[in-house]
């Protein structure tokens, strides 16, 4: 995530179809970059080392680019203020998100193997389908493929029948 990438008027984030990686040494392509794009071209003949390196940054999915709104919430807004304020990018490297949530689970008292970024996104995507957000507004702000894992998250939780029931009797 790039300062570049936020636009400020509408507070939301646009991760971008492709951003050129610069994380590497003189603003050059970094090693999980150079890393991934290794095993791209060995998972695929058709491709050199050098296409798929020009490939990266890219979200894991088509889907993966997408605006994330973030104005809907006050909280959010102060923390992607305050993160901006100091950083223009996000400084570190994956791992270390990782080792920092597993932290934090562990100083809250969780169970800390069940506690990683990829759990917190899903109890997200759950928290919202409970508000009720809709399938289609669901599956954008999460990047999703499939409509269906929206819909999916949606029937479980059972927070959109909620919201639709209590639009239908709320003169009663
Ligand atoms: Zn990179």
């Amino acid at each position: 995530m790039k300062e570049s990438w936020v636009d400020w008027d509408r507070q939301q984030i646009n991760i971008p179809r492709h951003d050129r990686c610069d994380f590497g040494k003189n603003g050059g392509y970094c090693g999980y970059c150079e890393q991934q794009a290794r095993l791209a071209a060995k998972c695929n003949e058709d491709l050199s080392f050098d296409e798929a390196l020009e490939d990266r940054w890219q979200p894991k999915t088509t889907t993966g680019a997408r605006a994330v709104p973030f104005g809907w919430n006050d909280e959010i807004v102060s923390v992607v203020e305050a993160f901006f304020e100091i950083y223009d990018r996000w400084p570190r490297s994956r791992a270390v998100v990782n080792r920092r949530v597993t932290k934090v689970a562990e100083e809250a008292g969780m169970k800390s193997d069940e506690v990683y970024p990829h759990a917190l996104r899903a109890t997200a995507g759950t928290h919202h389908a409970y508000r009720g957000l809709s399938t289609l507004a669901l599956q954008s702000l999460m990047g999703w493929e499939r409509i269906d894992t929206a819909r999916k998250y949606l029937r479980v939780s059972g927070g959109a029948t909620a919201k639709a029931l209590e639009e239908v009797y709320e003169d009663d």
